[in-house]
C-alpha cells in the first residue's frame, strides 16, 4: 500500500530519520573507508524503512560518486516489489564536509528525494546532514533521529 505523496515539508519542519536508518549509514560510511558510499533509502507512507546500498563505480571513487547503474535498477525493483518508494540518496564524503559539492549540485539526480550526505570528517566525528537539491541550489533540512518500535 502506498499513501498519497508526502507533501514537502514546511520551512524549519524536521525530517523525521529512524535511528536504525542513521546508523546504517553511518556504518556504511565507515565501512567505505577513504573510499565514498552511496546508496538509496526507501520509505513507506512516508516513513523512511529500508536501505539500499549500491556500488559506487566512479574511477575516482575517493572523491565522487557515481551509483553503478546496475545496482541502481536492482535496488529501485526491490524497493518497488517492498511497495517503497525512493525517499533519499544517500553518500558519504570521507574527507569533504557534510554538504554536497559542486559535482553533487551539477549530478543531483531525483530532485524529489532527499539527499543525505555523511561526513567522516577530519576530527572523527560524524556528521550527517540532509538536503533538498534543485536546480543546482542546495537547502539544508534539518533531520530529527527518532526512535522506531518496528526494529
Ligand atoms: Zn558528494
Amino acid at each position: 500500500m502506498s499513501g498519497p505523496a508526502p507533501a514537502p515539508e514546511a520551512e524549519g519542519t524536521a525530517l523525521r530519520l529512524p535511528r536504525r536508518i542513521a546508523t546504517r549509514i553511518l556504518a556504511e560510511a565507515q565501512r567505505g573507508g577513504g573510499r565514498e558510499v552511496c546508496g538509496l533509502i526507501g520509505a513507506r507512507g512516508g516513513e523512511p524503512v529500508s536501505l539500499y546500498p549500491v556500488p559506487n563505480a566512479a574511477a575516482d571513487p575517493a572523491r565522487r560518486f557515481q551509483m553503478d547503474p546496475r545496482g541502481q535498477i536492482e535496488a529501485m525493483r526491490r524497493m518497488r516489489e517492498a511497495d517503497e518508494t525512493l525517499w533519499a540518496i544517500y553518500h558519504s564524503h570521507p574527507q569533504g564536509p557534510a554538504r554536497p559539492s559542486l559535482r553533487d549540485l551539477a549530478e543531483a539526480a531525483y530532485p524529489e528525494a532527499v539527499h543525505l550526505i555523511v561526513s567522516l570528517g577530519t576530527t572523527g566525528v560524524l556528521e550527517l546532514a540532509a538536503w533538498r537539491i534543485a536546480g543546482g541550489e542546495a537547502r539544508e533540512v534539518p533531520i530529527e533521529i527518532v526512535e522506531t518500535g518496528d526494529g
